[in-house]
């Protein structure tokens, strides 16, 4: 993990509001996630903390706001100081940099780890395919795994599937990147080895959102902590601040019961 130290992936989310039927699953939320830092997002199950997610990246379109990381516009271009949306191809060219990784890993199944983690550069990046196997094997190396560049997914514990998708989506070269509860399938023993590789992740100044229920993790990593309950932001602040001294009563309940 030779990273640039360049800090670069600045989040800047603007009253988004996104709708299932009549139901709020995000209400006005406004968030600006500064270039290199490691914010952790906590909350109660259907807080809205997996569609935030989606929405950063344009899986899921919000009904109202935007999304913008660095000078881009999240599904968006931006001409004469009107918003043009983007077609899907076009979006998925965005998405390509805002990298995603899952609580259920999401390997694909036929294919080898190599080939799961040259796939996609080979697809959308300028790359060799030679030069995209060295990467490939490099990241491996760089997440523990150089052992297993031939191995099929479903040979690998839980926490090497999950540290093989973290190394596919640094294969993409992203400005940031989304976990979705990325250690929640993972039997406990399993858990350190994939937030180590996090941790070292965070090192390097990656810009990283975190949803995890980890509160041990966040305290050690996390520069910024924001709490969803319900579609909203309760509360958000330095991780020191909102864990150790939170101000919202919904906060120090659901702190009290995760500790
Ligand atoms: P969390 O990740 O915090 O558990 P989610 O973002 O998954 O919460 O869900 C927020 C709310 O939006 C929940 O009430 C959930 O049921 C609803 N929701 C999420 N995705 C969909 C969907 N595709 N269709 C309908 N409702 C959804
Ligand atoms: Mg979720």
């Amino acid at each position: 993990m030779t990273e640039t130290l360049k800090k670069i992936g600045h989040i800047s989310i603007q009253g988004i509001t996104k709708k299932f039927g009549l139901d709020y699953a995000l209400k006005d939320i406004h968030l600006e996630i500064p270039a290199g830092s490691v914010t952790v997002i906590l909350g109660p199950s259907g807080s809205g903390k997996t569609t935030l997610l989606r929405t950063i990246n344009r899986l899921e379109k919000a009904d109202e706001g935007v999304i913008q990381i660095d000078d881009e516009f999240m599904g968006y271009r931006l001409k004469n100081d009107t918003l043009y949306e983007l077609k899907e191809k076009d979006v998925l060219k965005q998405r390509i940099h805002v990298g995603y990784v899952f609580q259920n890993f999401n390997l694909f199944p036929h294919l080898t780890v190599l080939q799961n983690i040259i796939e996609a550069p080979l697809a959308h990046l300028d790359i060799s395919k030679a030069e995209a196997i060295e990467k490939a094997k490099k990241l491996l190396a760089s997440v523990g795994l150089a052992d297993k560049v031939d191995a099929w997914p479903q040979q690998l514990s839980g926490g090497q599937q999950q540290r093989v998708a973290i190394a596919r989506t640094l294969a993409l070269d992203p400005k940031v990147i989304l976990f979705d509860e990325p250690t929640s399938a993972l039997d406990p023993e399993l858990v350190g080895e994939v937030l180590s590789v996090i941790k070292q992740l965070a090192k390097l100044g990656k810009t990283m959102v975190v949803v995890t229920h980890e509160i041990g993790f966040a305290k050690e990593v996390a520069d910024y902590v924001v709490f969803m309950d319900k579609g909203t932001v309760i509360e958000h602040g330095s991780a020191d601040a909102v864990l150790n001294r939170p101000q919202e009563e919904r906060t120090k309940s659901f702190l009290s019961k995760v500790i």
